[in-house]
């Protein structure tokens, strides 16, 4: 195994910079912002990097009102605030901005806070990059139904905006008896419930389109999954947001939000709007802003944002306290790249699921150049801080690529990056059966225009434009 490369998650990251305007701490430092300082500071932003970024078509239902009641809509700073500056909080601010700019009330606004001085530099860069066909998951689930439908909207967006993308498809693999039958529980569970195609492949067709591939009890192939260039999209999402008047605010952390009372007549909190408390990372200063609504997309930090608000709600001491946190478990995944022109496969492969594991599988995915990495596999972490690849994992990793590749040559593995999976629960499964969790997107009950998103995991790139518009369908 070779040296530790560069981080690539990093580098990676590193190009979906140059959109954000970075200091709105600064801005925010006064007591009271001004939301159009803020908005002429938003507007110095350059444009969208990739000048073919169309503007945002009009979406169905602009025009519409918001289904929440504010008391203060005037007063608010901004209508929407959008914690978090991952995939999926830029496509909720940039579906939430397209509909502001078309809705009947002119001068709604949404903010994007993000706390790193980039957006996209964690999960978000930190994935298989993999378009998800939707295959693995609850029938019933959001999981499902924004997979499958995210998987359209991406590869539609992805054409109209060139994003580099490939609809590579994929082979499940097994060796065993065993494996053949979880592959014919998928194959069954798409043909009662979801209508993804799959195919069986035959052994000899098998050896001629993949020979380094060994797969002895079967091959399911998915000709719908596909690859993206994550941070490609994320461009194109900041720049349609910010070309349609959305704000980016960079190295801006959210450390408190209270959902304020007004005089209508639920008089719940939200109904008065929000006060955010942000820090700016570079000076610590704080200040607040308002807003009307607010959507927790925070990704391995949703849920300490979910508890500020709580603790204003339920303060330490009273009876829900405690009942109303949520708390997060993580589990790691390393990837490995490989650097040899041999063995090598020219689609995705993936080992059958394993029940009840909290990934798919150490597999082979090819980024958009072509690259072979193998991972990720699933450690099981105390806390979301340390982003090295664990190499101690290399051997079973190892053990696990051999399974279906063989001949991998172990000198050519090197450690690439890992990435961090917000889990619900600790242990809990990706797949459809015992311990599969969904994706929590809802707005909280008792609460007017707080939308929390929770345990955003695989395939929540592959969703978030579904994801985006479930929100903003939420909201008006
Ligand atoms: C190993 C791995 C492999 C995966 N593979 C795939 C795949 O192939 N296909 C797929 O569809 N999905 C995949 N996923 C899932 C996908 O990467 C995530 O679902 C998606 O990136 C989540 O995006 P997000 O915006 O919710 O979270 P993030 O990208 O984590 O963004 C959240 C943002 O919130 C910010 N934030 C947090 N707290 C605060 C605060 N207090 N104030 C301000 N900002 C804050 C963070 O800095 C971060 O930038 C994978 C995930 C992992 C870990």
């Amino acid at each position: 195994m070779g040296p530790s490369t560069a981080n690539a998650a990093a580098r990676r990251a590193a190009a979906v910079s140059g959109t954000s305007w970075s200091g709105i701490g600064g801005c925010l430092a006064r007591q009271s912002i001004s939301p159009s300082a803020v908005r002429r500071r938003g507007s110095r932003l350059p444009a969208a990097p990739n000048s073919s970024l169309a503007a945002p078509s009009r979406p169905a239902g602009a025009g519409a009102r918001r289904l929440f009641s504010s008391t203060s809509p005037a007063r608010a700073d901004f209508t929407h605030v959008v914690i978090g500056g991952g995939v999926v909080g830029l496509a909720t601010a940039r579906a939430l901005q397209a509909q502001s700019s078309t809705a009947s009330s002119t001068g709604s606004s949404t903010l994007l806070l993000e706390r790193h001085l980039q957006v996209g530099t964690e999960t978000s860069s930190r994935n298989s990059e993999v378009i998800h066909a939707g295959l693995y998951y609850g029938a019933q689930s959001l999981k499902t139904e924004l997979c499958i439908t995210g998987k359209e909207m991406l590869y539609d967006f992805c054409a109209r905006h060139n994003v580099a993308h490939r609809r590579v498809g994929k082979w499940i693999v097994g060796q065993t008896a065993a494996q053949r039958e979880e592959m014919q529980k998928v194959y069954d569970h798409n043909a009662a419930h979801t209508g993804v195609p799959l195919r069986w492949v035959s052994e000899a067709e098998a050896r001629g389109l993949e020979p380094d591939v060994r797969a002895e009890s079967g091959v399911l192939e998915s000709p719908t999954t596909g690859i993206v260039d994550s941070h490609g999209l994320m461009v194109a999402l900041q720049g349609l947001f910010e070309d349609a008047g959305g704000v980016t605010s960079v190295g801006s952390r959210v450390v408190d939000v209270e959902a304020l009372r007004g005089d209508s007549s639920s008089n719940l909190p939200g109904s008065g709007g929000f006060r955010v408390t942000v820090e700016d990372v570079s000076t610590g200063e704080q200040s607040s802003i308002s807003a009307e609504t607010v959507v927790n997309c925070a990704g391995l930090g949703a849920a300490e944002v979910h508890n500020m608000l709580m603790a204003h709600a339920h303060p330490p001491g009273t009876p829900q306290h405690e009942d109303s946190k949520m708390r997060l478990y993580y589990a790691k995944g390393n990837y490995f790249s490989y650097g040899a022109s041999s063995p090598k496969a020219s689609r995705l492969i993936y080992p059958a699921p394993t029940p009840g594991l909290g990934g798919l599988g150490t597999h082979l995915t090819l980024d958009i150049g072509g690259r072979i990495r193998f991972g990720p596999d699933v450690e099981w972490v105390d806390t979301p801080d340390d982003l090295s690849v664990n190499t101690s994992r290399f051997p079973e990793m190892l053990a696990a690529i051999r399974e279906y590749m063989p001949g991998v040559e172990e000198k050519a593995l090197s450690p690439d990056y890992a990435g961090i999976r917000p889990k619900l629960r600790y242990k809990s499964s990706v797949s459809d059966g015992k311990g599969f969790l969904d994706f929590h997107i809802r707005k909280e009950d008792g609460f007017e225009g707080w939308v929390n998103l929770l345990g955003i995991e695989s395939p929540g790139l592959t969703s978030s434009l579904a994801i985006g518009e479930k929100v903003r369908r939420l909201l008006y």
